[in-house]
């Protein structure tokens, strides 16, 4: 998800976003709750069953937002950076910036997530016994308390991308000492989850249940899809792993000077065809611009407009060595949602000098022909 919502807030360094989609399963989530409290609680106003609705249904995210923390708080302990939370249509999501490096930290990142939700299925069955007397507070409490039960439970299923999934792969991970492989099984186990889902799904519908069937049905094929995913990713880690960022650069680095117009500098795309270039005056460099940055301003400024106005200054561009790691370039043009990167490499006498381009396009190209070649080519990638 590039773009993760709206941004509500920051917790422990991470921010917190709420997806488009969410305000659908919201509000959803809440005329349910409504209509079932309605049914079971005859003497209630309608202002009480809408508080006691809204309030379980802000609680149950606050409690998905708990079981992320969870996840969260432990990549942090191993030094992995937490790029967001995001609140969605299935549920939360922590996206974090690179995988555990050993199978023990991944099962402990995978394990916190059910543990925590097993803690508020506790805590708000607790509550019921504290205050037993309260009507609003027990359905509120029984609601949640079994709610939360079913994540832990849920989640704890063995099959990519369920946490359960991450746990699995962590333990064969651990136990045979190769990542691709678990990633494999965990992902195969994953689809057959997601089918059995579907299956599930499909039947009470048949059965009559057609909310949950279809509900059921529509999470059996989004957890298929990212099974399928988790593995796609795996294939380019596996075609990449072994490249460096000199292995695919280009060594032409396309330059213009910094007073040229947008108008001009528009012209020089046309022509040229290429869509990035760095800003150079006297020899020294200043800035990047491209395309994207050309989009920004409105046509009818371009003449009145020079590139040292749009451009990317140079203290804000983003830098690699040539002996970087493709696979991690790669994973920082996604993350800063950037398409090329220039390639820097420092000289004896202190000076960086840039020595090339690393593209978005670049690194594509070079995983087709790799996956063109099969797997033969793989531990053959050059040192
Ligand atoms: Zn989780």
């Amino acid at each position: 998800m590039a773009r993760p919502g709206m941004r509500i807030g920051k917790i422990l360094g991470i921010p917190i976003y709420l997806h488009s989609t969410w305000v659908i399963v919201f509000a959803g989530l809440t005329y349910l709750l409504f209509s079932q409290f309605e049914q079971q609680k005859p003497g209630w106003t309608s202002t009480q069953l809408w508080s006691v609705g809204l309030s379980t249904s802000v609680l149950f995210f606050a409690s998905l937002l708990f079981h992320e923390l969870a996840h969260s708080v432990v990549a942090q302990h191993y030094k992995i950076r937490v790029l967001s939370i995001t609140l969605f249509i299935f549920g939360g999501v922590a996206s974090i910036e690179r995988d555990p490096s050993k199978a023990i930290q991944e099962f402990n990142i995978a394990v916190a997530g059910p543990f925590a939700s097993g803690i508020l299925a506790a805590l708000f069955w607790a509550l019921i016994k504290v205050f037993p007397g309260n009507e609003s507070v027990v359905s509120v409490c029984t609601w949640l308390s079994a709610t939360n039960l079913w994540l832990a439970v849920f989640n704890l299923l063995p099959g990519f991308p369920l946490d359960g999934g991450r746990i699995f792969r962590a333990i064969i991970w651990g136990a045979t000492k190769n990542f691709s492989r678990a990633t494999r099984v965990a992902g195969t186990s994953g689809r057959l989850i997601a089918y059995a889902m579907i299956l599930l799904g499909g039947f009470a519908v048949f059965k009559g249940s057609v909310g949950f069937g279809l509900w059921t049905v529509i999470i059996g094929f989004f957890l298929l899809n990212a099974a399928q995913e988790s593995v796609a990713q795996l294939a380019i880690r596996e075609t990449l792993t072994g490249l460096r960022a000199a292995d695919v650069m280009s060594q032409e680095v396309p330059t213009v000077g910094r007073a040229i117009s947008l108008e001009e500098y528009g012209a020089e795309v046309l022509r040229t065809g290429r869509r990035c270039h760095l800003v150079i005056t006297e020899d020294r460099l200043v800035g990047m611009m491209n395309v994207h940055k050309l989009n920004s301003v409105p046509r009818d400024e371009w003449d009145l407009t020079s590139v040292q106005a749009v451009m990317i200054p140079r203290e804000r561009i983003l830098w690699a060595t040539p002996d970087e790691p493709l696979l991690g370039l790669l994973e920082r043009l996604l993350t800063a949602d950037i398409n090329q990167m220039p390639i820097v490499s420092g000289s004896d006498d202190g000076a960086a000098h840039i020595i090339g381009m690393v593209t978005r396009d670049s690194i594509l190209r070079v995983m087709q022909t790799r996956s063109e070649l099969g797997p033969l080519s793989f531990g053959t990638a050059s040192k």
